[in-house]
């Protein structure tokens, strides 16, 4: 298992904050089903994407474009670790911004 950057550490407790704070605001009635989850999970991503709006821009190691900073995960290296695959040249990028594979 690899160890979480510092950004993936700030991403789980900013979405953790977040849906308890959004919790607090909106929620006072016990939860009875599934579908009165959704306000948790509305709340908690939507702060894990502001965050990740606000986050510096990453560069492609290879080709030097900006990489895109919200993505959907291709794979399991993607969604668990924070790999990139840069769309120009399809470089696999690390969570520390090294070439990982051509
Ligand atoms: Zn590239």
């Amino acid at each position: 298992m690899s160890k979480l950057n510092k950004w993936q550490w700030a991403m789980i407790i900013v979405g953790i904050a977040g849906t308890l704070l959004y919790s607090t605001m909106f929620d006072s009635k016990p939860i009875s089903g599934l579908m009165d989850y959704a306000p948790y999970a509305i709340g908690g991503i939507v702060l894990v994407i502001v965050f990740a709006l606000v986050m510096p821009a990453r560069y492609c190691p290879n080709c030097k474009v900006k990489l895109p900073k919200l993505r959907f995960p291709k794979n399991a290296n993607e969604a668990l670790y924070g790999w990139t695959t840069c769309p120009n040249c399809k470089t696999e990028i690390d969570n520390h911004g090294n070439v990982v594979r051509r």
